[in-house]
Formats: C-alpha cells, sequence, structure tokens
C-alpha cells in the first residue's frame, strides 16, 4: 500500500465568519492510498487552527506515517490504531488516513460505504444550510439565497444577536439551529435561551466556553431548548465526560479522526441517551460524502461545508431540499471534477 498526500486550496463563495473567526480560503489535505493492484483511496483532512491544526502540520505528521508496504488494507482496526499515536493531536490527518482506507475498501468490494455500514440510504436526515456572522444586510441577503434549505443554522455569539434573529425572522420561518461557537457565559446564555425558544429555534450548539462542562450541565438542567456540544465534544472520551451536561453532541470527521472514530462517539452518545448530530468543516465534496455515508445513523446533519464553495473538486453527496441523497458508487463514491 502507497501512501501519498498533497494540499488541496478552497475558495469559499463568500468570507465565513463565526464568533471567534473568518476565512475566505482554507487549505486541506487530499491523502491517497494505492494498493498493489493500482486501486486508490481518497481522504480529506480539513485542519482547524482552533485545534491546533494546519495544512503544514497535518502533512508534517502524514510524512512520518508509514503504514508497512505489505499491510492488509481491510484491517483497518489495525492500521487505524497504529497510526493514531503516530499522528497525535493531528486528527484531521487521521480522519483523511481513515477514510482513504475505507473508501478503499468499499473499491476493493465495489459497495458504497453506507452499505459496508449496514445502513440505509433512504433514512438520511435532512441537512441544515449555515447562515455566518455578516452584517444584517449580508445576512438577509443570504437567507434570501438559502431558499431551498428548510433548516437554517445560524452562528450567534456577538452583541447583535437578537437583531440577527429578528431579521431572519422577517425573511423566512423556516426551523433555525444556532450555534454560539462557545462565545457566551452563562447568564447570557440562559437570556438568549428564553428568547430564542420563542423565535422557533430547535436547539442551541456549544453556548458556553469548551471546557465549562459543568456550565454546560447547569445551563442544561434548566433549558427550555435542547444544547449541543460541539467543540467540548473532540473525542469519544469527551462524549463520556458530557454525560449528563447536555442533550446532544455534534460529531465532525476531521474533528473526531475519521469515520472510526465517529461511530464510537455516535455509540457512546446513544448509550448515555444523547441526541447526535453529523456536522463538518469547509470541506469538499470528499470530505462532506464521506461523513454523509454514516448519516442515516443521526438525528440531525448539517454537512454544508462543501455548499459553501465557490468551486467543489469532487462531486459525491447531493442535497435535495435539504435532504442527503447518497452516491452509490463504491467507496466513498466521490468523483474528481474539471475545474471550471
Ligand atoms: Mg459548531
Amino acid at each position: 500500500m502507497k501512501l501519498s498526500f498533497q494540499p488541496l486550496g478552497l475558495t469559499l463563495r463568500d468570507t465565513f465568519r463565526i464568533a471567534r473567526e473568518s476565512s475566505d480560503i482554507r487549505k486541506n489535505v487530499i491523502l491517497q492510498l494505492e494498493d498493489d493492484t493500482g486501486l486508490i483511496g481518497l481522504g480529506e483532512a480539513a485542519p482547524s487552527r482552533y485545534y491546533q491544526q494546519t495544512a503544514e502540520t497535518v502533512m508534517a505528521a502524514l510524512a512520518c506515517l508509514r503504514p508497512p508496504s505489505d499491510s492488509d488494507s481491510f484491517l483497518f482496526e489495525d492500521l487505524i490504531a497504529m497510526a493514531r499515536p503516530q499522528l497525535g493531536q493531528q486528527r484531521a490527518a487521521l480522519c483523511a488516513f481513515d477514510q482513504a482506507l475505507h473508501d478503499l475498501a468499499g473499491k476493493r468490494l465495489g459497495a458504497p460505504l453506507y452499505r459496508l455500514f449496514g445502513l440505509n440510504p433512504a433514512a438520511t436526515p435532512l441537512t441544515s444550510f449555515t447562515i455566518g456572522l455578516a452584517s444584517l444586510e449580508e445576512i438577509r441577503r443570504k437567507v434570501e439565497a438559502a431558499a431551498d434549505y428548510p433548516i437554517l443554522k445560524i452562528k450567534l455569539g456577538t452583541e447583535q444577536d437578537r437583531a440577527v434573529i429578528s431579521t431572519i425572522r422577517k425573511v423566512t420561518s423556516v426551523p433555525l439551529r444556532v450555534d454560539a461557537n462557545a462565545a457566551w457565559r452563562l447568564e447570557t446564555a440562559r437570556e438568549c435561551l428564553s428568547w430564542l425558544k420563542d423565535e422557533g429555534v430547535e436547539l442551541v450548539e456549544q453556548p458556553l466556553p469548551p471546557h465549562d462542562l459543568e456550565g454546560l450541565r447547569r445551563l442544561s438542567e434548566s433549558s427550555p431548548l435542547p444544547i449541543f456540544a460541539d467543540e467540548s465534544a473532540q473525542t469519544p472520551e469527551d462524549v463520556v465526560r458530557l454525560n449528563g451536561c447536555v442533550h446532544g453532541v455534534n460529531i465532525k470527521l476531521a474533528k473526531c479522526g475519521g469515520l472510526r472514530e465517529a461511530l464510537k462517539m455516535i455509540h457512546i452518545a446513544r448509550a448515555q441517551g444523547m441526541k447526535v448530530m453529523l456536522g463538518c468543516m469547509i470541506e469538499s465534496s470528499l470530505g462532506i460524502t464521506a461523513a454523509a455515508h454514516l448519516s442515516p445513523l443521526v438525528d440531525y446533519a448539517d454537512l454544508d461545508g462543501h455548499l459553501l464553495l465557490r468551486e467543489d473538486p469532487y462531486s459525491g453527496v447531493k442535497v435535495a431540499n435539504g435532504k442527503l441523497i447518497l452516491p452509490d458508487g463504491p467507496g466513498i463514491g466521490a468523483l474528481a471534477k474539471p475545474f471550471s
């Protein structure tokens, strides 16, 4: 098995801004595994500065990863267990390796990933479409342009939170999900939750800083809306710690280290009676489609990272009126597109 990788530059349609950062371009990494029959498995790393990752740190970590050249690529548990300590905190790099192993296995068996996982492709959830922070005028324009999406995810966490929601409510009555990206403190969060409920918001993601589990627990106890952890829920161990602190978790392949880790998190969350959302970073259709194959297992999807790109170098999962439509080609089923 031969491993190689290269950076992938992605340009966003609009500046994407959340409470702590904004970006116009992203640099991800594409990893390729080639077996001795010439079949190729692909995976995508979407590094996040928030988790101390860049394309450079991901590529430096991958350069040290040496799966034995005679290894059986079907033994993903063994190969991932070998890679995990080598890649350390570079979990976006682990994610790319994990996706490529699954893609290769699916291609060798001639089966799409959802079949390898035993999942029903008709059971995918609707995905939300994200509206980042912007001027009120810009938010209004973005919401109008998102008329095809039946659920919106709204980034909050600034002084103008109330104005953002009332601007959106002048344009649409669709259900809203709110993500504060850790920007509030307990009292602000309590205040916001009471009026957000009246505005048709169905859940609130990461209201408090990631390490404030006690704050999350106190907030969740009396919250009129379900509280989800995102930044607080990076690994399977985090989901164990979050038991009793939140109602649900947002799981992302790039954040946890790929499909195997995501599956563990889903099962731990379920065993603790928690709801599950599957989210994403800004990624091409390669990484988003890999995640979408797990979506029949979850309650909520926020798999829109590829929809925010000016040009997506891959095609794969489709979104029709919010519904995720899985490709049925082997493996991840994402195909490279020629640039227009
Ligand atoms: Mg989030």
